[in-house]
């Protein structure tokens, strides 16, 4: 009984290590497996890359992030530098006076889309390098999400390196599938950007799963409820891991960098 205990403490300290959160604090996510990451064929005048060099670091990113969670479904697919109106490289991504209500004329009809912005009302600073809702949403399934590059004169995304430009179109796409921030610091999802994170970490991985778990896949035998002495303690677990999400809320997400 004593060691049945030990294990038991020990589950709950390896969920409490999960600390990844979600947007809006609900759990959204894309109905289908793959989704495509499409550019705007908006001119990009002050991120230092055209919208080419854009679709390449967006595809490295895909690369190097994301689709090498081995325990997630989702995939992402670069798609392609897709026709949209000037709107979208102007405008507001949330309604004006509202914490975040998304704009519904900039509603990306489906997958994601990346363009840049000049509004500076979507900024509140220099440092805020991009920002990200799931701005089309039915129900709980997100049918599409835009990620917003800070594209004024002032913006510091256009100082990073291209390995960190991959790293902050990465973290924005954590946004635009459903998870919020990260307080783990060498988190991907981390709020601030992490000049040595170049792979997902554990929370990263963790957060995906929770959101996008793999099918468990058909085998032969039998189980018996009666005969698994774990059962209550799965079911134990998974109710603190939601209670744990439960505490956070998040509606609008910024990525700074690391003062
Ligand atoms: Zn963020």
């Amino acid at each position: 009984m004593r060691n049945f205990l030990k294990i038991f403490l020990l589950s709950l300290i390896s969920v409490n290590a999960h600390a990844f959160t979600l947007n809006n604090s609900a759990t959204l996510v894309f109905a289908q497996d793959e989704v495509k990451v499409n550019v705007a064929n908006i001119t990009c005048t002050n991120i230092g890359i055209d919208i080419h060099e854009l679709k390449s670091i967006a595809a490295d990113a895909v690369d190097q992030y994301w689709n090498r969670s081995p325990t997630s479904r989702l995939k992402l697919r670069v798609g392609n530098i897709i026709s949209v109106a000037a709107a979208y490289g102007t405008d507001l991504i949330c309604l004006a006076g509202t914490s975040c209500d998304p704009n519904p004329a900039l509603a990306v009809a489906s997958d994601i889309l990346i363009t840049c912005n000049t509004n500076a009302a979507n900024f509140s600073s220099s440092g805020v390098l991009a920002v990200t809702v799931p701005n089309n949403i039915s129900g709980k399934t997100i049918i599409g999400s835009v990620i917003m590059l800070n594209d004024l004169a002032t913006n510091q995304f256009k100082n990073s390196s291209r390995a960190e430009k991959v790293s902050i179109i990465a973290h924005e796409l954590g946004h635009t599938f459903g998870l919020g921030h990260s307080p783990v610091k060498d988190s991907l999802m981390y709020y601030a950007t992490v000049n040595m994170r170049q792979s997902l970490g554990e929370d990263d991985i963790d957060g995906i799963t929770y959101l996008y778990p793999k099918q468990q896949p058909m085998t032969c035998g039998t189980i018996s409820e009666k005969n698994n002495p774990n059962s209550w303690l799965g079911l134990l677990l998974g109710f603190g891991m939601i209670t744990l999400l439960s505490k956070f809320q998040l509606r609008y997400l910024k990525l700074r960098p690391r003062a």
